[in-house]
């Protein structure tokens, strides 16, 4: 498989399952956290798709597109190992979607961040309320559920908290 068709997969992938997740979450209150907004492709996606919430962005250094930069007073600017204990204390457990493409292109490193920020994205979440990832992410009280179909399995993973 070329480098152009695992793109093209991820890309597919991210919006099948951010958009089963806007469904899935639809009507519940509390914030929708993005995290890494890069070039603010799927910021741009997630507030198109859900006007009436609040999409508050982590990133550690914007240089996305002008068209899709978040403003100012929803941008949460700093490196996620700070800024994501430091959102627990500001919001509490009480986030509905969670959506992280923090990964770049050393698989290896993504996964051993994967596994650095799962246990500080984890008691964000509230109940019912569901976390979508690039990567494999390594919970304890988030349950995996099946990718979407229209996804490609291993590109795109999504989680629920039940309780
Ligand atoms: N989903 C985005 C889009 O559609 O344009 C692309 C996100 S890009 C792959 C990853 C982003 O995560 C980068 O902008 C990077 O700066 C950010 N990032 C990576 N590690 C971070 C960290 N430790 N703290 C904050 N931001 C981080």
């Amino acid at each position: 498989m070329s480098r152009l068709d695992v793109f093209i997969n991820r890309m597919v992938s991210q919006r099948v399952c951010l958009d089963f997740a806007v469904a899935e979450t639809k009507g519940m209150q509390g914030p929708v956290f993005e995290l890494g907004l890069g070039n603010g492709r799927t910021f741009d996606h997630m507030r198109e798709k859900m006007p009436e919430r609040e999409v508050f962005v982590f990133e550690r250094k914007v240089e996305s597109n002008p068209a899709s930069t978040p403003d100012p007073s929803m941008t949460i600017l700093g490196d996620v190992r700070e800024t994501l204990p430091a959102a627990l204390a500001r919001f509490g457990s009480t986030a509905t979607l969670i959506h992280a493409d923090l990964g770049g292109h050393n698989l290896e490193k993504n996964d051993q961040f994967a596994r650095l920020v799962s246990p500080l994205i984890e008691p964000l979440l509230g109940i019912g309320g569901l976390m979508v990832s690039s990567d494999k992410m390594y919970f304890d009280e988030l349950n995996p559920l099946p990718t979407p179909p229209g996804s490609v399995e291993g590109r795109c993973f999504v989680y629920r908290r039940d309780a």
